[in-house]
């Protein structure tokens, strides 16, 4: 099959989240059994370019309408780690993707649309006929529109869309500015059963275009499936998620082994797995000493993600607060978009600078993240929400035994020693429900307890973990059935 990924992310190089390592790793999986697939990124200026290789012009004369003028764009083709990307780089006074962060420009909404009408030009000019568009979340929700209205009548009548949502609270909502700038004639599109915001009557939702219009739509989880089907979850969107049911699947992502696998990672000082599972604790040494903690018979708590609400911003801070009062430690490694929470975490780390059992890191670092995942003893993921979550699973592979809250992809990936149905032996961390210090203190309380005074069965939690396979083999398979059921319609 020939796919084509259309995506604002792709791991390592454009990376803010999981988005970037789901299309980067099923991908992957992808090709390897034999599937052609190219993916198509816009090219922003503060990409990883040390991890670009070859990076040449394969298309100088690439003219995209916006409004009622005309954006010159080139194309920029490399492998990134064996994925065949092309880059799309307007050349246009608003220098779209010039702006030296990923998102929180007042006018994401603006470049995004120009980049799903960019993705398709690309694409029709230089003849490519995909069996298969994949875009993802609402960056690139106007392609299916763009594609099934406009395209579709200059000849590209051969693609199918899948649609994945990483996170419906993010649904790009705008004005109707987005489509003129696309070429969408506004009154055919603010449309209830199209792209007119369910809540707005002046607002235009691309999420719920890309819902309407792909052929099928998958979220990255079975629970979170559920969860935007019947709970607040959906932030609104719930009347579109109900209506397209019959086209709406959740399938579980997966990591990449070879990008997160400590028999190989080769960011940490000390590679090992089951059989030589206590090398681990060099790696606690080493991270010990690289962030200045002290040497001691303690524990390492660890959270690596997002600084945001949806993480669960104040039971992290719950955690720090309850492992340092126990005596225990604790590592943090987050980067936030939204000023007030990152302030936040400044000044606790201006507060707790001299603790020798705390090391606070705000900021993106992927080479350190992969030290704390190996160097820690437990993980920390109070999420409020969380579509699907892979530092769970990333921390398993590692042996950092996960402590989640009951929410979306945790709830399909961490189940608790002490309260799951299933069989002992698969069980694999801690689960809490609350959304409240006490819960989080509670939680990490069995969780340490199990640490210091029964270390068999800590040990036995850390190699089930080790032992699940979350790799994108079983993702694989059910993304290639999605693609087959559609290309048959
Ligand atoms: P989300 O997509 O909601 O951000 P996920 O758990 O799905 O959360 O994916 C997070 C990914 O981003 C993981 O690979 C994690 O290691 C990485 N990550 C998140 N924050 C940071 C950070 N500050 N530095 C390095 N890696 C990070």
């Amino acid at each position: 099959m020939y796919i084509i990924m259309i995506s604002s992310e792709l791991a390592p190089v454009a990376k803010v989240g999981g988005l970037a390592d789901v299309v980067f790793g099923l991908s992957r999986e992808l090709e390897v059994r034999g599937n052609a697939v190219e993916i198509i990124l816009p090219k922003y200026d503060c990409m990883r370019y040390d991890q670009i290789h070859e990076f040449h012009e394969v298309y100088d004369n690439l003219w995209v309408p916006f409004y009622d003028t005309w954006v010159h764009c080139t194309v920029l083709f490399s492998y990134v780690h064996n994925r065949k990307c092309f880059f799309i780089d307007p050349h246009n006074d608003k220098v779209f993707f010039n702006r030296g962060v990923y998102y929180g420009h007042h006018d994401d909404d603006e470049r995004f649309a120009f980049f799903c009408r960019a993705a398709l030009e690309f694409m029709h000019k230089s003849g490519k006929q995909p069996d298969i568009i994949h875009c993802h979340d609402w960056q690139t929700a106007l392609v299916p529109v763009l594609l099934f209205d406009m395209y579709a009548k200059l000849g590209m009548t051969h693609p199918r869309v899948c649609y994945t949502l990483h996170n419906v609270k993010h649904q790009g909502i705008t004005g109707e500015h987005a489509l003129r700038e696309v070429g969408l004639y506004p009154p055919d599109y603010m449309r209830p059963d199209r792209l007119l915001d369910d809540h707005n009557p002046f607002a235009v939702n691309l999420m719920k275009g890309g819902i309407t219009y792909s052929n099928f739509v998958t979220t990255v989880s079975p629970q979170y499936a559920w969860d935007i089907r019947y709970t607040d979850q959906n932030y609104g969107l719930g009347g579109v998620i109900d209506q397209n049911q019959h086209k709406l699947g959740g399938i579980l992502n997966g990591i990449d082994y070879e990008v997160w696998n400590p028999e190989i990672d080769r960011y940490i000082p000390f590679k090992y797995g089951i059989s030589n599972l206590d090398d681990k604790y060099k790696n606690k040494e080493a991270l010990r000493q690289r962030l200045m903690l002290s040497q001691d018979l303690k524990p390492i708590i660890c959270y690596v993600g997002r600084l945001d609400y949806q993480k669960g911003v104040h039971l992290i801070k719950s955690a720090l607060f309850y492992a340092l009062e126990m005596g225990w430690q604790f590592v943090l490694l987050g980067s936030g978009a939204e000023p007030q929470i990152n302030n936040e975490f400044w000044a606790l780390k201006h507060q707790l600078n001299d603790n020798p059992d705390c090391h606070l890191e705000i900021g993106y670092n992927e080479e350190l993240a992969h030290l704390i995942y190996a160097g820690s003893d437990i993980m920390i993921i109070p999420s409020m929400f969380e579509p699907c979550g892979l530092t769970q699973m990333i921390a398993m592979k590692y042996g950092t035994v996960p402590v989640v809250r009951k929410t979306g992809g945790l709830v399909n990936t961490v189940f608790d020693v002490d309260y799951s149905d299933k069989p002992e032996k698969e069980r694999n961390g801690y689960v809490f429900e609350g959304a409240d210090y006490v819960a989080v203190e509670w939680v990490l309380y069995r969780a340490v307890v199990h640490f210091y005074t029964y270390p068999e069965r800590f040990r036995e939690l850390m190699e089930a973990g080790m032992r699940y396979d979350f790799s994108w083999n079983h993702p694989g398979t059910h993304y290639l059935n999605v693609y087959e059921h559609i290309r048959e319609k």
